[in-house]
């Protein structure tokens, strides 16, 4: 569904995407983790184009990433994105929210939209709270409606980058829990997370990144219980 082949980006001096070659069937939940720095969001960020890159090709359902215009705007719906920060409209209420991108990238009449943004809702568990503003919604809260929001766009795949780390521990759970029921009900998903029971639980592979490149790959069990690397050793033995 998703493929990237001879990707490289840098930042002027810095490669911080090299030679990525990457294949991510559908209905696949895979776990992107590494060291700070190593290139995950960016990695993220390329296949829905908010990082161009510079050689190399990504191809989502066998189409290379449109370059701007009404054509980009369909793949970000396409490939939606949840990141640590929820970036919702502050002045919109929580179903304004989820309203907005179908009327305004999808057409949808704005009737229709409202009907799925309610069931959207519902389902992610923050129904009662769809006429309040985000200020007024816990952190965990504001995810799930971030969640939700992009699950109106009925994406291909869902990128997640950190979408629990600035969460209170408490909260962390009912967003992990709302991504495992995607997971399980068939989503496409890259998930940047320090969660690695989440990872254990819900990745169909474990994507090990250091210094840009995909240094090891497996399933979790096996990456949990048997890296190769010594990168990845010594970073387990950090975070485990
Ligand atoms: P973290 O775990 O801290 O989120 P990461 O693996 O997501 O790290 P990236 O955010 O992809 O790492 O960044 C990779 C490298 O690129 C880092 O060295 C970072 O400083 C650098 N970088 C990221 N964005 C930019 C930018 N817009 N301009 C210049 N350098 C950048
Ligand atoms: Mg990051």
């Amino acid at each position: 569904l998703v493929a990237l082949s001879g990707v490289n980006k840098h930042y002027g001096a810095l490669h911080v995407l090299q030679d990525i070659d990457l294949e991510i069937a559908r209905g696949e939940v895979v776990v992107l983790i590494g060291p700070s720095g190593s290139g995950k969001s960016t990695l993220c960020r390329t296949i829905n184009r908010l990082e161009t890159i510079d050689s190399g090709t990504i191809t989502v359902d066998g189409r290379p990433l449109p370059a701007e215009g009404r054509e980009l705007a369909k793949l970000r719906a396409e490939v939606g994105m949840v990141f640590q920060s929820f970036n919702l409209f502050a002045h919109k209420t929580v179903l304004e929210n989820v309203v907005l991108a179908q009327v305004k990238v999808r057409g949808i009449p704005k009737a229709e939209a409202e009907q799925t943004a309610r069931e959207l809702l519902e389902r992610v568990g923050v129904g009662a709270q769809a006429e309040k503003f985000p200020a007024q919604l816990s952190g965990g809260q504001q995810q799930r409606v971030a969640i939700a929001r992009a699950l109106a766009m009925k994406p291909k795949v869902m990128l997640f980058d950190e979408p629990t780390s600035a969460l209170d521990p408490e909260m962390v759970n009912e967003v992990l829990e709302v991504m495992r029921s995607l997971a399980a009900e068939g989503m496409t998903m890259v998930v940047v997370t320090h969660e690695m029971g989440f990872a254990r639980s819900a990745a169909n592979r474990v994507l090990f990144m250091a210094d840009g490149r995909i240094v090891e790959q497996n399933t979790p069990e096996a990456f949990f219980t048997a890296p190769r690397t010594d990168r990845a050793k010594d970073f387990l033995s950090k975070i485990l």
